[in-house]
């Protein structure tokens, strides 16, 4: 039987091997563990093998699992990676340390109201729909950098990276390098890209942060 503990030694394996083609230094890529639709005993299983960083796509989800594990691990690290509902961003920002789906003026607008009444600051990356999917989450690849500059300008936010889920079908490698030149240009260090399926192209091409789930946790069907 595989454990999350075995899974997670295999990821940082292949991680650590993916650096080491790009020439890069391991300890420039965190691991975020997508823990989404996983009870909190995975999420502790994961924390006893020395996982500290967790990835969530819905903020009631992570207000029921983290909080309470936040006392006994102090260096527990959470980002929110899903699409964000405006009424959610207060609760986002007050369970989160990253939210990584910044992605409209409107929820640019809630979180900076959020953060000024919280006095909590979690950085904020802006989700980009580099393959302008119409179902998906994300500023249209077009927009992206005038919506950088606005949640700077406008709303006074501090920005620290990008990210990115290219289409499930396509090579997600162009994807990935439009991301990390736009970050580039935008002068901002972070990029959350890469998933279970992909995440070594991610790491050649530059990612910082790279979301892995089922190859961690395993298959989120119930059941499956
Ligand atoms: C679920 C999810 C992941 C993890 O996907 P896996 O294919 O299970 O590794 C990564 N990023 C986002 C935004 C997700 O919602």
């Amino acid at each position: 039987m595989t454990t999350i503990a075995d899974n997670l030694a295999r990821i940082r394996d292949r991680i650590a091997a993916a650096c080491a083609k790009a020439g890069r230094d391991p300890a420039g890529v965190t691991l975020v563990a997508v823990s989404k639709l996983n009870p909190a005993e995975a999420v502790i299983e994961a924390l006893a093998a020395g996982q500290t960083v967790f990835g969530e796509n819905r903020v009631q989800e992570a207000q029921s699992k983290f909080p309470a594990l936040r006392a006994t691990h102090p260096d527990l690290r959470l980002h929110i990676i899903g699409g964000l509902q405006t009424n959610k961003a207060r609760d986002a920002v007050e369970v989160a340390d990253v939210i990584e789906s910044l992605d409209r003026p409107r929820l640019a607008a809630s979180l900076a109201a959020a953060i000024k009444a919280t006095g909590r600051t979690p950085g904020l990356m802006v989700q980009v729909n580099t393959g302008d999917e119409p179902q998906k989450a994300g500023i249209p690849r077009a927009e992206a950098e005038a919506f950088c500059n606005t949640c700077r300008d406008e709303y006074g936010l501090t920005l620290s990276g990008l990210m990115c889920i290219p289409p499930a079908e396509a090579d997600p490698a162009p994807h990935f390098a439009f991301l990390a030149d736009l970050a580039a240009r935008q002068n901002l260090p972070l990029l959350s890209m890469g998933m279970s399926g992909d995440f070594e192209t991610a790491i050649a091409l530059g990612a910082t942060h790279v979301r892995v789930g089922t190859a961690i946790f395993g298959s989120r069907v119930p059941g499956g």
